[in-house]
Order: C-alpha cells, then structure tokens, then sequence
C-alpha cells in the first residue's frame, strides 16, 4: 500500500482530480462531449484494443500526456459495462506505471447496495490479486461491512483511484492521479454508485479536492456533483489504531442513513 504521502504532493494531486471532476461531471452527463467525433467505429478504437502505435513506435499517449488523457476519456466513455472497461485498463499505457505493473486492479463487488468503497493506489497485496484493497485491511472491511452493515461484501463495490500499482509503493503523483481519473471515474457510473466512502484523508482529499486532512472531512456527508461522499478512517489505520474504530463506525452509520439501509443495534 501507499506509503505516507508528503502533504504538498497530495494537495497537488487533489487539485488534479477534482479538475477532473469538474470537467466531466458523474453519471455520464458530458459523454456525448467526450466521444470521438471521427468516424472511428473500428475494433482498433475499442477499449481494451492494443495501442495506436506511431511512426516512431510509441503509442501517442505515453509520449503526450495531453493526448494519452484524451484517449483514457474517450476509452473510458466508450465501455458499455464492466468487462469493457476491464480490458481497456488492461491495454492502458497512459502513464509510466504500465511499465513496472504485474497486474491493473479492478473494482470488486456488484456495488448492488448502492455504496463503493474507494482505495488510492494498489499495494503489493492488491497487485497481486488484482483487488483493490487485500490483506488484512481487506479483511478488516468485510468485517466492518458484515458485522456492522449487515451486507455481504459481494453487494458493496471497490473501487481504487489509480489502477496500477506504484513502483516501491509510493504515492501516486498528480499526474498519475490525473491520467487514472477516467477509469476510476467510469467505474462508480457503471456500478452506479449512491454513496462513496473514500478510505483515509488522501483518498478523500483527492476525491473532493480538499485538503488531505481526515479530520477536517469525516464525520459528514459531503455532496459534491455525484453521488454523496462519506470519508472514513482506512482500515490500515485501524488496525495500527483500534481508537478510531468508533469514528469509523460513526461514518458507516452516516452511509447507511443515507442509502436507507437500517441502523439495527
Ligand atoms: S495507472 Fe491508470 S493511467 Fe496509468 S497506466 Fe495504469 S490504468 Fe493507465
């Protein structure tokens, strides 16, 4: 998983997404601005297709990245359902991480209950599985979304910011974040996401492009363009400090009041 991420690089970043966000909106509302307007129909243009490849042998985007996040939109827009976007991720080599990546994550669960968790960048863990958040901070979530959402973790979704895994587990840098923001984005309108619940303050602060600190942001329902945002402690922090578990839980009850699922005891 990331490591600490210095302060300035996450602001960075931060701003970067929610440029992104901005820019397209949720649910799809600028695809039609964002589709090809050339008569580019063809397999080749399909996500998940090899790369353009030109006259110097590099495909455009990795040597542009103006021209490699115009494709990773236009791609990402052009998938109709999961499997599509899949295989678009898998063919992307928009930024360097395809280079030292064994295997892009993907989001895990139908989502059907309405909520995706979000993770920022895979570990060494999530690559190799291909989820995007494993080990025991995985196993910490379905705990929370089994004993305390009373939901199997197949109804929730996962889904990570940047799909490939940084080399020595580093932060992802703006650009990375910027260049990912398609697939991310793509993802949580398929699964058609009501509430999102960013894990730890640099997630959440590049989600809604604020500062990364997670105190300023828990505890309250954010409501940007799209869908409702609830940010919450990662599980990795929980289990390093088993104090903010009762935080956490606050920010799961806030989620759940929200997409109308009981509170219980
Ligand atoms: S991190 Fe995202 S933008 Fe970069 S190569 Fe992987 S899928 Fe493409």
């Amino acid at each position: 998983m990331s490591p600490h991420d210095p302060p300035s690089e996450l602001a960075s970043l931060a701003r970067a997404l929610a440029r992104e966000t901005q820019r397209r909106g949720w649910h799809g509302q600028k695809q039609t601005e964002m589709a090809p307007t050339g008569p580019e129909t063809d397999a080749g243009s399909m996500p998940g297709a090899q790369p353009e490849v030109s006259a110097t042998g590099d495909p455009p985007g990795e040597r542009d990245p103006a021209d490699a996040l115009t494709r990773n939109r236009q791609d990402a827009a052009r998938a109709t359902n999961l499997t599509e976007l899949q295989r678009g991720i898998e063919a992307c080599r928009a930024c360097d991480l395809c280079q030292s990546r064994k295997n892009p994550v993907f989001a895990k669960g139908d989502g059907s209950s309405g909520v995706t968790f979000l993770n920022l960048a895979p570990g060494a863990a999530e690559e190799a599985c291909g989820s995007p958040l494993a080990g025991p901070p995985g196993d910490l979530l379905d705990k929370i979304i089994i004993q305390g959402m009373k939901l199997t973790p197949q109804k929730t979704a996962l889904v990570s910011l940047v799909q490939c895994r940084p080399p020595e587990d580093r932060a992802p840098t703006r650009q990375e974040v910027e260049l990912c923001s398609p697939w991310f984005q793509r993802q949580v309108e398929l699964l058609k996401s009501r509430v999102l619940v960013p894990l730890g303050g640099p997630c959440a602060g590049s989600l809604l492009g604020q500062n990364p600190d997670l105190k300023s942001l828990r505890g309250r329902i954010h409501r940007p363009e799209g869908p409702p945002v609830v940010p919450t402690h990662h599980p990795r922090e929980l289990l390093k400090t088993p104090a903010a578990k009762a935080a956490c839980w606050e920010d799961i009850q806030l989620t759940m009041k929200e997409l109308g699922l009981p509170l219980g005891t």
